[in-house]
């Protein structure tokens, strides 16, 4: 029968070890002799091989950076860490762990302590930050305000959701449109991507010689974005017809005749370039009908207005669109 190799005790033994004896001689958990840590002084950001980690604050980065340091005995599972963390000045921090593990089955303890060190550096972004770091611009273009504001708004909210090495230097509107300076030509160029697939148009890529950096040529590269005049759920007048714009993608636009035979067509955006785009549809109140004759109230003049339906029209609501001096009414 086995026993226990150092006290002769019968099992349960783990690796030929009684739990007794487990419990007095395994350690599950040490440290390095020495707990170094390079951090961002502006943004918290921890320097770890390759790159730097984001922290929000600079305890959750010294927890992190400790946490990772910890030296753990092999064949462990389900390894658990507490910490609590005494600031002793401001590149030190007295960090006392309880560190918890499944070691064969047996619940194992053992307790941490340790000075980090922090030494503090600027990391890339923030010095880049500083710095009023640029690669590329990214020029939005387009002669309607409501579809510069949607894709202003696109390109901020893209920004805010990225990691912070992607940010925009500087930013405004300019000439006909809005202005990014932005961190990453790469990113740059993926926006103006997805900014053409969403609302339509296409994007013109051109580059300039900044300088020369080991030996290469650095360019700055503008993306400049045409965006349509409209937006997809905007009405348009084509030869005294409303249409509404169902779809944009990229160079066309899917429109759908808003009368009778209510056809769709797709149209190149460039064919387009000065649209009547009408205001937003009202709704109509409806005075009085008799068979397909009409008495409606003009929500713009406030006059009655006397309209035939379209044949076999089953529908229940009116809307009114405008544009110019003239009304144009949708049978829906
Ligand atoms: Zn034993
Ligand atoms: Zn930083």
């Amino acid at each position: 029968m086995d026993i226990c190799l150092k006290c002769g005790a019968e099992p349960p033994l783990i690796s030929q070890i009684c739990h007794k004896c487990v419990r007095e001689t395994v350690v599950i958990s040490r440290l390095p002799d020495v707990l170094r840590m390079i951090d961002c002084k502006s943004c918290y950001s921890l320097k770890i091989p390759g790159t730097w980690l984001e922290f929000d604050d600079l305890e959750s980065a010294v927890s992190h950076f400790f946490e990772s340091s910890i030296i753990w005995k092999e064949d462990l599972s389900q390894q658990k860490t507490t910490q609590t963390l005494e600031q002793l000045d401001p590149a030190k921090f007295r960090v006392k762990a309880k560190t918890n593990a499944n070691y064969g089955g047996l619940s194992l303890e053992s307790n941490l302590e340790g000075v980090v060190e922090i030494k503090y550096q600027v990391c890339q972004t923030c010095s880049r930050h500083a710095g009023g770091y640029y690669e590329a611009i990214l020029q939005i273009r387009t002669k309607q305000k409501s579809v510069l504001d949607a894709a202003v708004e696109k390109v901020f909210k893209d920004i805010d959701s990225s990691p912070s090495e992607f940010f925009s230097t500087e930013n405004g509107p300019a000439k006909g449109g809005f202005d990014f300076q932005l961190s990453s030509t790469e990113r740059a160029r993926s926006l103006a991507r997805e900014l053409m697939i969403q609302f339509g148009g296409h994007v013109n890529e051109t580059n300039t010689l900044v300088g020369r950096k080991d030996g290469r040529d650095l360019l700055r590269h503008t993306f400049g974005v045409r965006l349509p005049s409209f937006l997809v759920g905007d009405y348009l007048l084509i030869q005294e017809k409303v249409y509404k714009v169902t779809r944009l993608d990229r160079r066309k636009a899917k429109l759908r005749l808003m009368e009778a035979p209510y056809t769709k067509k797709m149209v190149e955006i460039d064919t387009l370039r000065t649209p009547n785009i009408l205001e937003k549809p009202v709704e109509v109140q409806i005075i009085s009908s008799r068979n397909d004759q009409f008495l409606l109230l003009d929500p713009y003049t406030h006059q009655t207005v006397e309209a035939v339906s379209p044949s076999n029209w089953e529908g229940e609501t009116i809307q009114a669109l405008r544009f110019g001096n003239e009304t144009f009414f949708l049978w829906n």
